[in-house]
């Protein structure tokens, strides 16, 4: 697993809820044994999402990735993982575009807080 900064390593330890942490190794793992990459986390607490904010969302690099491995791992991970409801736990955003803050091409982990607090 790699890291942008040692900020947001110490967010990955200190501030993801556990369930994401789960899924950021398991999505190490599957890359690692399919395509001999590790995962590399870009961004984790941020104030512009409420999901990164209260640390239940973890974006990734999607550039060390084929186009047909990271459709690969998409699968994977969301056929694993469970986000109980009608999202998906890691959500396609390679496209510029595909979220309102977009600036690089990533995937977006979330996970879904079951105590009540809607993200809507
Ligand atoms: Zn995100």
């Amino acid at each position: 697993m790699k890291y942008k900064s040692s900020a947001i390593r110490a967010q990955f330890i200190g501030s993801l809820r556990t369930k994401g942490q789960a899924v950021a190794y398991a999505m190490d793992g599957y890359m690692r044994h399919n395509f001999g990459v590790e995962l590399f986390i870009t961004s984790i607490i941020r104030e512009n999402s409420q999901q990164h904010e209260l640390g239940f969302a973890f974006d990734i690099r999607t550039t060390s990735l084929t186009w047909e491995q990271g459709d690969e791992l998409l699968a994977f991970i969301n056929r694993a993982f469970d986000y109980a409801s009608d999202r998906v736990v890691v959500v396609d955003e390679r496209e510029p575009g595909s979220s309102p803050n977009w600036s690089a091409p990533h995937f977006h982990g979330q996970i879904n807080y079951r105590n009540g607090t809607k993200w809507i």
